[in-house]
């Protein structure tokens, strides 16, 4: 599957979408430009990249919503020097989108079929985060402390291993609460027992759940 202008052209109109629903972070909104976010998805299903929606990929899971995916980017205030955690590689997209940027990657996914087939796609477009096969509740304490973690599971809690391996002034953006919705909250570390909780609204992710597939 390659790129071509038809793709391009519709990336653009996305980027405006997302403008217009108040994306403004430059650096998120040249990443969506460039990447081919139809190359994340099933075959046959190319058609629908594009649109500013979720779409199911295998496993039973979802590549998010080109918004969500800004959205949460840019509520990371992300600098290149970041080391960066993203818990549920999924497709690969949100990682893309990261790797774009810049910053220091570590990727975790719990389902084996999409571990596999994200590091394929990424590899293919010149990505190489460092993708792991595990559970995300976990976090990678060897890799530890990181700048930021992003969360792109819905889960019930705040996952207190992840608050540990947060540096002190990092930041983790994380979709907290129910299956039916989510809070997406921005959690700044201020020291090791004190936290700031900012809340930017509801979302809908597949759940965080725990072990590995
Ligand atoms: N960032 C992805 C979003 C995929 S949906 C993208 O851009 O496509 C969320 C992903 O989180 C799913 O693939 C799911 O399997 C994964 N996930 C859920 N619980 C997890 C856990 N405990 N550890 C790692 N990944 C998890």
């Amino acid at each position: 599957m390659t790129d071509s202008y038809i793709f391009k052209g519709l990336r653009k109109r996305l980027v405006e979408i997302l403008k217009s629903k108040g994306i403004s972070d430059e650096k998120v909104l040249n990443a969506i430009l460039k990447i081919p976010r139809h190359i994340f998805m099933g075959k046959g299903f190319e058609k629908h990249a594009y649109k500013d929606s979720a779409f199911p990929i295998a496993s039973n899971q979802t590549i998010s919503q080109p918004y969500t995916v800004a959205f949460q980017t840019s509520l990371l205030d992300l600098k290149k020097t970041d080391k960066v955690l993203e818990v549920g590689t999924g497709s690969g997209y949100q990682a893309a989108v990261l790797s774009e940027i810049g910053v220091k990657l570590f990727t975790i996914e719990r389902q084996r079929e999409l571990y596999l087939s994200s590091k394929i796609i990424l590899k293919n477009l010149g990505y190489s985060p460092y993708s792991y096969y595990g559970d995300g509740y976990k976090g990678l304490p060897t890799y530890a402390p990181f700048d930021k973690i992003l969360i792109t599971a819905g889960a019930k809690k705040i996952p207190e291993k992840l608050l540990e391996q947060l540096k002190i002034g990092g930041v983790m953006v994380a979709p907290i609460g129910e299956r039916s919705s989510q809070d997406m909250l921005r959690i700044t570390k201020i020291d090791d027992l004190k936290f700031k909780k900012e809340n930017f609204g509801k979302f809908v992710f597949v759940p965080m759940l725990k072990g590995k597939n």
